[in-house]
């Protein structure tokens, strides 16, 4: 199946969270989540029975689907990398996805969602280590360098002045000023906001 190109809301709302799919929205009275929190469907709000163990983990699995925005069978791939691996198979899925060359430009704060990360990146607008890459998917590697095409820079520079403001996250070095957007570390669980809880999501492909 490949990548859903649907409203973002309904995934939050089906989901039951706020999955910030919307950037500043999400955070304002407008949030759909905020407006109707059940799932979407002609019916209305209704009541759903308990969740089977099985949907839990279903249920989990899909949330980490939508935050990165992958499909579902890029997510089954970096289980399968994942779980050969040596250390915590969850923890390591989820430090595959924010490699993602998409999650990183999301990260950097030049794009709002990593929706719009994806596109961008594809539109050849950036270099790794001054080489051109436009797969959203590429991995970055510890000490890759990122920057912004030349041309590119005029169509990034209302954007530039947010980036300065907002605190980066800590295991990226970002300097605006010179064009330069370093992977400086992989981080821990901990310090990746993603609310999932990914041990169900590793039983969830054990099964
Ligand atoms: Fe989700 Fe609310 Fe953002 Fe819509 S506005 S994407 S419902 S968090």
């Amino acid at each position: 199946m490949g990548l859903y190109k649907g409203p973002s809301c309904k995934l939050c709302r089906r989901e039951g969270v706020k999955l910030f799919l919307k950037s500043d929205r999400c955070d304002t009275p407008k949030c759909a989540i905020a407006r109707r929190a059940y799932a979407p469907g002609q019916h209305g709000p209704t009541h759903r029975g308990k969740m089977s163990e099985y949907g839990i983990r279903l249920r989990e699995k899909q949330k980490l689907k939508r935050y990165y925005n992958v499909s579902e069978s890029q997510l089954g791939r970096y289980f399968s990398v994942a779980n050969k691996m040596h250390g915590d198979t969850g923890e390591e899925l989820l430090q595959l996805l924010e490699r993602r060359f998409d999650n990183f430009i999301y990260r950097t704060g030049l794009v709002d969602t990593r929706r719009q990360a994806r596109l961008l990146v594809k539109h050849g607008h950036f270099l790794v280590n001054k080489k051109p890459v436009d797969i959203p998917s590429f991995i970055v590697k510890v000490g890759d360098a990122i920057s912004i095409t030349e041309k590119s820079i005029k169509t990034f520079q209302p954007h530039l002045e947010k980036v300065s403001k907002k605190s980066a996250v800590s295991w990226l070095n970002v300097s605006v000023e010179a064009n330069d957007y370093v992977f400086t570390r992989i981080p821990v669980r901990e310090e990746i906001d993603v609310p999932v809880n990914e041990q169900l999501i590793v039983e969830f492909y054990s099964r």
